[in-house]
C-alpha cells in the first residue's frame, strides 16, 4: 500500500479539473484496498473510490483519501450451448472489456463501445447507448462493504437498476467498493440496431454482413463524430439526464414549442436533454474557461484550466434557465465532489 500525499486528480478525471487529494493510492488487489480503506478509517478521514474519473466534478481538493481501483482480470465462471457468463475485476477499462467480448464474439455489450471509464463504475449508474444498458446484460455484482469488510454478492434486482440510476448512488451510496461484475453475454448475437443513427451509418459504409463487430464499429464512428474527446477538451460526457416528464406536460408544451422531441417510456415522455439547453441557448456558450459544448448542448467543458465550481454553477445557470422556460427540472448525472 503506497500512499501519496497532495496528489493533483488532474490527470485522474476527464474534466481535467486540477484539484488535489490529501491523500492517495491505487488498489490493485483486496487486501491493498481493505488495507486502505483501514487506514482512512484509523485516521477518521473521508474516503473516495475512483475509477476512470469520467463521470465526477471536482468542485474542491478531497480532504481524505482517494482509492483508485485498479482490481483487474477476465474469467469466464460458467458457459452453456448459447450463453457465457463472465467475471470481470472492477479495474480493468470498459471499452477494453468490450473489445475483448468482441474478439470472442460474446454478444451484448457491442452497443456500449467507447464508454469511457471502468467495469467497477458500470453498475453504478447502469450505463447505457444506443438502446442498450448494462442490466440486459448484468448477472451480479460483488462488493466489498466499506464498514465489514466482507464481500458481498447483488444480483440485478438487489442493484435496483433505473435508467442511469442504481442503489449504489442513493440507500447504498459510499457503502460499497464494487469488486468485479459478472455479465451473461450470448454466443448467438441478437443485434440492436433500433437506434437510427447505428442503421444510417451501417447503411453509409455499405455493410452487409451485420456481425457485432460492424454495431460496434458504426458505434464508435458515432460516438467520435459527436462527442468530444476528453483528452482533446475536458468533459464527463451528458451532464444532466433526459427528462420524464408527464403526457399532459409534454403535450401542454407541444402548443408553445412545436418541435420539442419526446418518446414515451413507462411513467411519462421523455425529452432529450440537449434540446431543452439548445434552445434556452446555451449551446456553443463559452465563459472563459468552461463552457457548453459547440455541437452537442448536453456536454459541458473545460478547455483548459477552468474550475469545478466554475463548471457547478454553470450547471446550475443551465438548470434554472430551462426551468423557466419549460417548467421542467433538469437533473445532473455527473457526481459532484
Ligand atoms: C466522453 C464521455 C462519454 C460518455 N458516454 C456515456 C454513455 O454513453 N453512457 C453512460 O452511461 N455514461 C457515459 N459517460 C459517463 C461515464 O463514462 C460512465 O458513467 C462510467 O461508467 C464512469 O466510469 P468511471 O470508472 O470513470 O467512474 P468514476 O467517474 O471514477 O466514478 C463515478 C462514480 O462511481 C463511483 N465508483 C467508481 N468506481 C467504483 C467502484 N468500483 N465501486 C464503488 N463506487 C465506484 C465513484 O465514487 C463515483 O461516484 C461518458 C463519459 C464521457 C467522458
Amino acid at each position: 500500500m503506497k500512499i501519496i500525499e497532495n496528489h493533483s486528480l488532474k490527470a485522474f478525471n476527464t474534466f481535467g479539473i486540477d484539484k488535489k487529494s490529501r491523500f492517495f493510492t491505487q488498489a490493485g488487489d483486496l487486501d491493498s484496498l481493505k488495507k486502505s480503506l483501514l487506514w482512512a478509517r484509523e485516521k477518521g478521514l473521508q474516503v473516495l473510490i475512483l475509477g476512470g474519473g469520467s463521470n465526477v466534478l471536482l468542485t474542491q481538493d478531497f480532504p481524505g483519501l482517494v482509492i483508485k481501483i485498479e482490481l483487474k482480470g477476465i474469467q469466464v465462471i460458467q458457459e452453456t450451448s448459447d450463453e457465457i457468463w463472465v467475471e470481470v475485476g472492477a479495474g480493468e477499462n470498459w471499452h477494453d472489456w468490450v473489445l475483448y467480448a468482441l474478439k470472442h464474439n460474446w454478444a451484448g455489450i457491442e452497443n456500449l463501445s467507447l464508454i469511457p471509464g471502468t467495469v467497477g463504475a458500470s453498475p453504478m449508474q447502469n450505463i447505457g447507448a444506443y438502446g442498450v444498458e448494462i442490466k440486459e446484460v448484468f448477472e451480479s455484482l460483488n462488493a466489498l462493504d466499506r464498514e465489514s469488510l466482507d464481500i458481498v454478492s447483488f444480483d440485478s434486482e438487489a442493484c435496483q437498476f433505473g435508467y442511469r440510476e442504481s442503489i449504489f448512488k442513493h440507500e447504498l451510496k459510499d457503502r460499497y467498493v464494487i469488486t468485479s461484475v459478472v455479465f451473461r453475454l450470448q454466443k448467438e448475437p441478437k443485434i440492436n440496431v433500433e437506434y437510427g443513427a447505428i442503421q444510417e451509418t451501417l447503411k453509409k459504409n455499405g455493410v452487409k454482413d451485420l456481425t457485432i463487430q460492424a454495431v460496434s464499429d458504426a458505434v464508435v464512428e458515432i460516438r467520435r463524430s459527436k462527442l468530444p474527446d476528453p483528452r482533446e477538451i475536458g468533459n464527463a460526457g451528458s451532464f444532466f439526464k433526459n427528462p420524464t416528464i408527464s403526457h399532459e406536460q409534454f403535450k401542454s408544451l407541444k402548443t408553445d414549442f412545436p418541435s420539442i422531441p419526446g418518446y414515451p417510456v413507462d411513467s411519462g415522455v421523455k425529452v432529450p436533454a440537449g434540446w431543452l439547453i439548445e434552445q434556452a441557448g446555451w449551446k456553443g456558450k463559452k465563459f472563459g474557461e468552461v463552457g457548453v459544448h459547440a455541437k452537442q448542448a448536453l456536454v459541458l467543458v473545460n478547455y483548459g484550466n477552468g474550475d469545478g465550481k466554475a463548471i457547478q454553477e454553470l450547471a446550475q445557470k443551465i438548470q434554472d434557465s430551462v426551468l423557466e422556460k419549460f417548467g421542467i427540472q433538469l437533473s445532473p448525472e455527473v457526481n459532484f465532489i
